[in-house]
């Protein structure tokens, strides 16, 4: 039996996925979510369409390497090992969402490092969005590649794939991975005309008293 916390959780994602949908920045059965609770991670179902997607559909893993069971009618996204690796090696990370968003899949085709175009790349840890090197969806060697390229950071290409947002809520990795996909928007079609004046690590460090949790309630 699963808990009403649990329940509203799995709704929850559900409902990220419905978003990401409607906004066009995922299609089909593209991308999934997961979000952390009590050692466990809750995960959207491989090769399901959001639209057909139920809390009771959720898949429910362990946090544990050596656990690989799930529990759920559907199995797990195909990139559970991603997902999980990101929990265990991230404790501060609750959220994790991964698109094929139209952008930053551009980018992330031509293996590109997104440089410090607009100052908002501050938030996602650093002054660049690395590109994970390219592995097939849901290996191990993806899981590391993508790990790699999420040090210090709350965001990555996955190279001729998409991309990965991750935050200490749902809320959080939600925004980041809108946040991510208007960045490599900018920085295409900065490309477009020359390139764009980059900003030094000072010029994107926010100023002094400001929200640097921009539009998300204070949790
Ligand atoms: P799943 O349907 O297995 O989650 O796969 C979608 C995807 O984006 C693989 O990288
Ligand atoms: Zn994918």
């Amino acid at each position: 039996m699963v808990s009403a916390t649990e329940n509203s959780l799995r709704q929850n994602i559900i409902d990220g996925c419905l978003a990401m949908n409607a906004q066009g920045y995922n299609h089909g059965t593209s991308g999934n979510i997961s979000h952390r609770l009590d050692g466990r991670m809750l995960i959207t179902p491989t090769s399901t369409p959001y639209d057909d997607l139920k809390p009771e559909l959720i898949a429910s893993l362990a946090l544990d390497k050596n656990d690989t069971i799930w529990d759920g009618p559907l199995a797990p996204s195909s990139e559970w090992r991603m997902h999980r690796d990101i929990m265990l090696a991230r404790p501060e990370i609750n959220a994790i969402v991964h698109l094929h968003s139209a952008f930053a899949t551009v980018l992330s085709a031509k293996r590109i490092t997104i440089p410090a175009a607009h100052y908002q790349i501050a938030q996602f840890g650093g002054d660049d969005i690395r590109c994970a090197e390219y592995a097939q969806y849901g290996t191990q060697a993806l899981s590391d590649n993508a790990l790699a390229a999420l040090d210090n950071r709350t965001g990555c290409l996955l190279a001729n794939h998409g991309m990965l947002a991750i935050g200490d809520s749902l809320e959080k990795a939600l925004w980041l991975a809108v946040e991510l996909e208007a960045q490599a928007h900018c920085y295409f079609h900065t490309l477009q005309i020359g390139g764009p004046i980059l900003l030094t690590k000072e010029q994107i460090a926010p100023p002094p008293g400001a929200n640097s949790n921009y539009g998300l309630r204070s949790s």
